[in-house]
């Protein structure tokens, strides 16, 4: 069983290595921003709720976000394991997680933390910004929203990696490098935890 959260810096390159990790363990890549911008492009309720948020770069309410997580691993495909992406990111999302994951009898068997130095998690956003339509440029990779994201991630998101590190099931990954170093790293800690 895989029961996973990717955890690092906007730009450390969570989305590229969550589908790799996906793909080799065959568990459902569970990406709160994904789900939240098909919910903007959808029109839907909870897209018209979150996209002003969104484009500041700032986070969404904890009890929303929450009630999609919730939502989402009580589907049949969660039932085997499930890679989370950009969830938990505050203190109270941690604990919203815990109470579903009771709910669920399951628990998180590891916590990757993607480090990346500032410098280049700067470099790798403005690049994607350059990226253009070619797929990867979002409504929320401008300057000002970069800085805004870059900000709430050290205030309101890098507490929640101490609280998963005195748990025990903190496993850090040094993020820097090509998509496949990084990736061999990942998957050199994985077979340690499935075996
Ligand atoms: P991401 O693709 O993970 O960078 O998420 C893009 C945006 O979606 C974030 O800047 C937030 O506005 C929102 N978002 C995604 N996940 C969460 C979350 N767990 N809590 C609050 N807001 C979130």
């Amino acid at each position: 069983m895989m029961r996973l959260v990717l955890f690092g810096p906007p730009g450390a390159g969570k989305g590229t290595q969550a589908q790799r990790i996906a793909d080799a363990w065959r568990i459902p890549h569970i990406s709160t921003g994904e789900m939240l911008r098909e919910a903007v492009a959808s029109g839907s309720e909870l897209g018209r709720q979150v996209r002003e948020l969104m484009e500041r770069g700032q986070l969404v309410p904890d009890e929303l976000i929450g009630e999609v997580v919730a939502a989402r691993l009580a589907e049949d495909d969660a039932g085997g394991g499930f890679l989370l992406d950009g969830f938990p990111r505050t203190a109270h999302q941690i604990e919203i997680l815990d109470r579903v994951l009771e709910r669920l009898g399951a628990e998180i068997d590891r916590v990757i933390l993607l480090n990346v130095p500032d410098e280049i998690v700067t470099e790798r956003l403005a690049g994607r910004r350059e990226v253009g339509d070619q797929g990867q440029q979002r409504a929320d990779d401008n300057e000002e929203t970069i800085l805004e994201r870059l900000r709430v991630y050290a205030e309101q998101t890098e507490p929640v990696a101490d609280v998963y590190r005195k748990r025990g099931v903190l496993a850090d990954v040094d993020g820097t490098g090509t998509v496949e170093q990084v990736f061999a790293r990942i998957q050199g800690l994985l077979v340690e935890v499935a075996g």
